[in-house]
């Protein structure tokens, strides 16, 4: 236990005093009371001993200590000897009332021979102060102010003399340093109760960097009884974005009944750690209405936005005692929270704001101090630090799932490359003997008889060998490397070139044409056959999926947005692309069909993009899909 500080100016004062009092057992009292006061006993004690030496060394018949309380506005009996213990703490007057309160606002002495008959006299029934008759009552003085009284009773009516003034006096000084010293012991006590607090706060939040977790941590902190011990705290990120405070969680009972529940379950929280574990869990496991009220809560960072969003916009706590009549404060939360005294800080790291904390005592309705408030500033920078830690491992987590991707992506297209050298080299070998195949086959079916057995067999080998020369053809263009060769064009008319080559196409699967062409389109630099091979490909995918009901295929252009260029997009009604395929239909060989390549996409991609535009689908499942293809004006080398 630290030991109080000696207070030199007393024991000079005290000494001072001795030497002008003639009678011995005055140096006594003083010396006791010195020795009392400089002991390191607590303070009720100390004052309980004083009360005693005087009543034991003076002959008075009751002595009491009464103290100023915490908001400075009622004296409270702080210890007695002589009167009734039961006393203790339940008497308190305020500034002014009776003869101690009169002692207390005037800081003058007060002798009495006959104190119940002065007008200033209030008689307290657990007291039983009728007994006594004369009343001496001085100051305990700090400084300029009297922060108590100190008075003797005696049974007796008596004439207090000059010297019994005086001893009472330097006792009162006496008692003064004893509580000065006994603030400063507090208030040292306090800051190393706050450091140990914030150190064990710290390595709680050290223990994850899961956000969730995390915060769920930081509000198990502030509301832990061992700690701040706040009945509610809600925690709120900054969404950079959308610059608004996004409200993530609440931590708090939802009702007194509930409070008084859990609280009793752990009456005595003096571990953190503990607290963590058992309350901190019990409340966050539960189905809160508040941590549905914080997270239904998103407020744009702006002076319109109530004290919340000024926590964060001006950097600095708001403690709010008056809610309702403070213009400050945003009314909906107010009235929704039930609260009318909350406070807010910031939650900093690197000089950005990443969020605020709100707390409140709405069950226990005690107030939030300054000193309060102080010490959750400093906690909130610690809290900061441990959200800034958890978003940073999380980006690295999400960067080094980037690398994994890219890196597979890498593997992935290094065995296509291969394979497609493969591919290309097989067709190049397959080729010219399908090529001579075929021309059999078509020599074999002219000198057969039209319903001959033998000319549809050689009608099937022509058919499967245009399949298979098709199939050539699409792979020998896959791995061709892809070089534009550009010229300008109108693609306005490449479009309706490809339009009128499959008309027919078109009618027979029962498939409607709408156009809608822009005139605002000027002429760019593309390859016409490369162009025209990617709108094929997308025509075909259109009218392989309405073939069998038949529907509408929709071609529009329109100037790019943004830049010089176009936007080409063709829709069909042929139900979409399911969903669980859709991100495989780019990826070479990738087919649904009986007799699709898969390369179709992957090609028209290769080529779209070496024309320095881009595809994107919108895709309608159930409905159909849009290929929407962006080709900017670029010249390309
Ligand atoms: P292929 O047409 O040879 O299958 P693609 O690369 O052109 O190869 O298409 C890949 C797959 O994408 C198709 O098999 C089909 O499942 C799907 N697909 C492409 N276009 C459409 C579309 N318009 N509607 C529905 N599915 C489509």
């Amino acid at each position: 236990m630290m030991k109080p500080a000696k207070s030199k100016s007393h024991l000079r004062r005290v000494e001072k005093a001795a030497q002008k009092v003639s009678e011995v057992n005055w140096l006594e009292i003083l010396s006791e009371v010195s020795r009392i006061a400089n002991s390191s006993l607590e303070l009720e004690d100390r004052l309980n001993s004083i009360v005693e030496i005087v009543v034991r060394q003076t002959g008075a018949d009751a002595c009491s200590i009464l103290l100023m309380d915490e908001d400075g506005e009622n004296l409270i009996l702080r210890a007695t000897k002589g009167l009734n213990p039961m006393s203790i703490n339940r008497v308190r007057l305020k500034i002014g009332e009776g003869i101690s309160g009169w002692v207390c606002q005037n800081k003058k002495v007060a002798a009495l021979r006959d104190a119940a008959s002065d007008s200033r006299f209030v008689h307290f029934p657990v007291t039983e102060e009728e007994r006594f008759r004369s009343v001496l009552v001085v100051p305990i003085m700090e400084k300029e102010d009297c922060i108590g009284v100190i008075y003797t009773q005696s049974i007796t009516e008596k004439d207090y003399s000059e010297d019994d003034i005086k001893l009472l006096t330097t006792i009162a000084d006496q008692v003064s340093g004893i509580i000065k010293n006994a603030q400063l012991y507090e208030k040292a006590t306090q800051r190393l109760r706050e450091l140990s607090m914030l150190y064990e706060m710290s390595m709680a939040m050290q223990t994850t960097i899961n956000l969730d977790r995390l915060l769920r941590i930081i509000l198990s902190c502030v509301t832990a009884g061992g700690a701040f011990g706040f009945n509610r705290a809600g925690l709120f990120l900054v969404n950079e974005k959308t610059n608004t405070l996004h409200g993530m969680m609440g931590l708090g009972p939802d009702s007194g009944e509930e409070a008084r529940e859990i609280w009793s379950k752990i009456p005595q929280i003096t571990d953190l750690s503990q607290w963590l574990i058992s309350q901190g869990e019990l409340l966050a496991k539960k189905e809160s209405g508040y941590d549905r009220f914080i997270k239904g809560i998103r407020l744009p960072i702006d002076r319109d936005s109530g004290v919340i969003a000024l926590t964060a916009l001006e950097v600095k706590p708001f403690n709010i005692k008056d809610g309702w009549n403070d213009p400050r404060v945003n009314r909906d939360i107010v009235q929704n929270s039930g609260v009318n005294s909350f406070a807010a800080v910031p939650i900093i790291a690197k000089e950005n704001v990443l969020g605020v904390i709100v707390v409140d005592n709405i069950y226990t309705g005690k107030p939030i101090t300054d000193e309060d408030l102080q010490t959750l500033v400093r906690f909130a920078v610690h809290a900061g630090w441990a959200i800034e830690n958890s978003k940073l491992f999380a980006k690295l987590k999400e960067a080094n799932k980037e690398i994994v991707s890219v890196q597979q992506q890498v593997v992935q297209s290094e065995r296509l490359s291969a394979l497609g050298e493969l591919a290309a080299e097989l067709a190049h070998e397959i080729k010219n003997p399908l090529v001579t195949i075929g021309g059999f086959a078509r020599r074999l079916s002219e000198k057969y008889e039209p319903t001959s057995e033998e000319k549809s067999y050689a009608g099937i080998i022509i058919s499967e060998v245009e399949r298979l020369e098709k199939l050539l053809k699409d792979i020998l263009n896959y791995s061709r490397d892809i070089k534009p060769n550009f010229s300008e064009n109108n693609i306005n008319s490449v479009i309706e070139e490809i339009l009128s080559f499959y008309e027919h196409t078109f009618w027979e699967s029962g498939i409607e044409i709408k156009k809608e062409m822009s005139d605002a389109i000027h002429s760019l630099s593309i390859d016409p056959p490369q162009i025209k091979q990617v709108l094929t490909n997308i025509f075909h995918n259109a009218v392989e999926s309405m073939t069998v009901k038949g529907g509408v295929m929709a071609i529009k252009t329109e100037p790019l947005s943004g830049e010089e260029g176009v936007t080409i997009s063709v829709s069909d009604t042929g139900g979409g692309i399911p969903s669980e395929i859709l991100e495989n239909i780019f990826n070479p060989f990738f087919t649904t069909k009986k007799y699709g390549t898969g390369l179709g996409l992957s090609l028209s991609r290769k080529i779209v993009e070496s024309h320095g535009g881009t595809i994107e689908i919108n895709n309608r499942v159930g409905e159909g899909a849009t290929f929407i293809i962006n080709l900017p004006r670029r010249q390309i080398k």
